[in-house]
């Protein structure tokens, strides 16, 4: 989805930023963005212009803290990333009930396969995220039902 429309999609979603923000990330408009570079996961997406932000649709942030060193690294103690700072995202995982397979009593367990320790099932149905989400995003591809989306937290 293009930057400008996630602003003005009906279901409200924001973009979903870096890990490790200390600082305004305005400043990412003058930059030419060496964080995407060195991500591994090649989930770090930026466009001219624009802060760079996270797209989950193939793998997730494993928190390698590889784009805040170098945005430390370049930028010092004026860096938008800070390496220091906790392993966390400021978005969370959403489970779309009506395509889920496990709410309608198909045995799936892929996204629980993926992460024990923020989704819990109810038995062997009905998967729920907890608080203890780090919005990583690393449960979004494996749904085979693409229900999880990762919402920003604003
Ligand atoms: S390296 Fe830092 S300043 Fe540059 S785009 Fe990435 S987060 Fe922004
Ligand atoms: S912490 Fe690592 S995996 Fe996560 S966005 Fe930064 S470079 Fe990518
Ligand atoms: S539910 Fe688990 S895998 Fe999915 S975003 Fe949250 S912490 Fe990451």
């Amino acid at each position: 989805m293009p930057f400008k429309r996630f602003f003005k999609s009906k279901t409200k979603e924001l973009p979903v930023f870096l890990p490790y923000q200390r600082a305004s990330n305005d400043f990412c408009n003058e930059c030419f963005g060496e964080c995407t570079s060195v991500c591994k996961e090649e989930i770090i997406i930026k466009k001219v212009g624009i802060p760079p932000y996270l797209n989950f649709n193939t793998s997730g942030c494993v928190f390698c803290k590889k784009c805040a060193q170098v945005c430390y690294e370049t930028y010092g103690e004026e860096s938008v990333l800070d390496p220091s700072l906790e392993d966390k995202i400021q978005a969370y995982a959403r489970i779309d009930v009506l395509s889920c397979l496990a709410y309608h009593q198909v045995i799936c367990s892929s996204c629980r396969d993926r992460c024990k320790d923020a989704i819990k099932f109810s038995g062997m149905f009905y998967p729920e995220v907890l608080e203890t989400c780090t919005g990583c995003g690393l449960c979004v591809s494996v749904c085979p039902k693409d229900s999880i989306s990762i919402l920003a937290r604003e």
